[in-house]
């Protein structure tokens, strides 16, 4: 393949395609990031890899880019199984797979609980080059036949230790054992910390893994801000109002101990007129996508969530961490804390304490080795001026914030062509259909998703609309179909 040569882009160093290489530079990846300096070389030659490294370090693509990059476009099987830990992190990985892959057309299907079976399965047994799934799930798609892993190349085992946390490894260790049909697969252990169940794993399955270890010793980033307020339970809530009018942040994530909790914030919080969603492991699963992606858009500001929010999944600007309640394990307070202040920006985490949680504060200050300074809230008073500021925010008009892959939708027109599996239309029917148009080639087709009496085509290179024009009278397998084009 084809190796891209550009001074202004760093990923020129690597033996990456064309296709991966304009991909990046849309996202905005100019520099690899130290995890994607340290992974890539080693991933790209086929070793595996156990990296120790924090989330958001950009460790998603630094698996993401070699695998994207040695995926064979006319293979039917997946090549490549990617394991997370939760739901929302499947999705996460997911999207920017599919971003990464996006120039070459890489179908990269996710498959987690809390969805119908069915739908997914439909989805997986089309060509599928990539699969994301959490651990349960893809057994579960296993077992029933959906999910062949014979033609696995390249498997990685993501957050291990969060894996691990979840009793997921014994079910993540049946998979790896099951995976590439007697050769074993390229394997990629990504974990925040290494523990002996992880060290087996990498014993019993990988071949001279290359070990990366980036995590310095400070827990902590140092653009982060910490502050503690005293605060007893029945204060709480007026404090958390004044806090929030003092600092009228950007975005803030408000942590809590309880689902119940989170639900009773999220009321009072919305009966004060406050925009705000919420997350926790007791909703719908349409809804935590749903609450993730709002608050990703800036459809409010200030997400109320358990912990569930507080490990791997990139919420970016985030300039704000408050802790209503005081964490009681002293890991999630550094998990919780590293929503915000990452790639190189500052933010700031506050946490309420009572006299009852002093004990998690100093348990949380010995393990990070820094004191968490208390402050005092000004006399709400004193915040008559600050308040109108809050209150005009939170009537302010949404301005929706772009997803990051939509850089590539301005040049992908979609159709949607009348008729799909009901009919036994396949994705052959429509390629050959599409490449009988004069000047139109495979390589102008993206993505091409067969429903069941529907299906959707990507045109690349602006050849959308001459598609288009011709389908309206020229045949898709024997027969002119309603064909129209879609809003992406
Ligand atoms: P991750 O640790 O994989 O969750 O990535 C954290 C964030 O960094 C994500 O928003 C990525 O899209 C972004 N990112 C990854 N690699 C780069 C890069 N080389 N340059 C800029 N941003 C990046």
């Amino acid at each position: 393949m084809a190796v891209k040569k550009e001074s202004e882009n760093s990923f020129s160093e690597y033996p990456i395609s064309e296709d991966i290489a304009e991909a990046l530079k849309l996202l905005g990846y100019r520099q690899p990031t130290p995890v994607q300096q340290a992974v890539l070389p080693f991933a790209l030659m086929g070793r595996d890899i156990v990296a120790q490294s924090q989330t958001g370090s950009g460790k998603t693509a630094a698996f993401a880019i070699p695998i994207c990059n040695e995926v064979r476009w006319d293979e039917v099987l997946p090549q490549a199984l990617v394991l997370e830990p939760t739901r929302e992190l499947a999705v996460q990985v997911q999207e920017e797979i599919f971003d990464i892959s996006r120039k070459k057309r890489l179908k990269v299907p996710v498959v987690f609980g809390g969805m119908p079976v069915e739908k997914q399965a439909v989805t997986i047994r089309q060509r599928s080059h990539i699969v994301v799934g959490t651990p349960g799930r893809v057994i579960d798609h296993m077992k029933r036949g959906n999910l062949i892993l014979d033609q696995v190349r390249f498997l990685v085992i993501d957050e291990a230790d969060l894996m691990l946390d979840m009793g997921f490894m014994d079910d993540v260790e049946y998979i790896v054992s099951q995976a590439g049909d007697g050769r074993k697969p390229q394997l990629m252990l990504f974990s925040a910390t290494m523990e002996p169940h992880i060290d087996h794993l990498v014993d019993q399955y990988m071949h001279d893994p290359k070990r990366i270890i980036l995590e310095n010793d400070q827990k902590t980033a140092e653009g982060i801000e910490q502050s503690c307020f005293q605060t007893e339970p029945e204060e709480k809530f007026g404090a958390l109002l004044d806090l929030m009018v003092m600092e009228n942040p950007d975005n803030a994530i408000i942590f809590c101990d309880t689902r119940e909790m989170v639900n009773t914030l999220f009321q009072k919080l919305r009966r004060k007129k406050i925009r705000c969603g919420m997350l926790h492991g007791g909703m719908e699963q349409k809804d935590r996508l749903y609450a993730i992606s709002d608050f990703r858009k800036g459809i409010y500001h200030y997400l109320i969530t358990t912990d569930v929010a507080a490990r791997g999944i990139d919420l970016s600007e985030i300039t704000h961490v408050i802790n209503y309640d005081f964490p009681t394990k002293r890991e999630n307070y550094v998990h919780r804390i590293g929503r915000t202040g990452r790639n190189g920006h500052t933010g700031k985490a506050f946490s309420f304490v009572s006299r009852e949680e002093l004990h998690y504060k100093q348990a949380v200050e010995a393990y990070i080795g820094t004191t968490i300074p208390w402050k005092t809230l000004p006399e709400s008073g004193s915040l008559v001026d600050k308040q109108q500021e809050f209150q005009r925010r939170q009537k302010e008009k949404v301005v929706i914030r772009q997803a990051k892959g939509a850089v590539f939708d301005k040049d992908i027109q979609k159709l949607s062509i009348g008729g799909g599996r009901k009919s036994k239309l396949r994705a052959g029917d429509v390629v050959g259909a599409i490449c009988a148009v004069e000047g139109v080639g495979q390589e102008d087709i993206g993505i091409i998703d067969v429903r069941d009496s529907i299906t959707f085509v990507e045109i690349l290179n602006h050849k959308g609309t001459l598609v288009y024009e011709e389908l309206q009278s020229k045949p898709v397998k024997g027969k002119v179909r309603k064909v129209k084009m879609v809003q992406n």
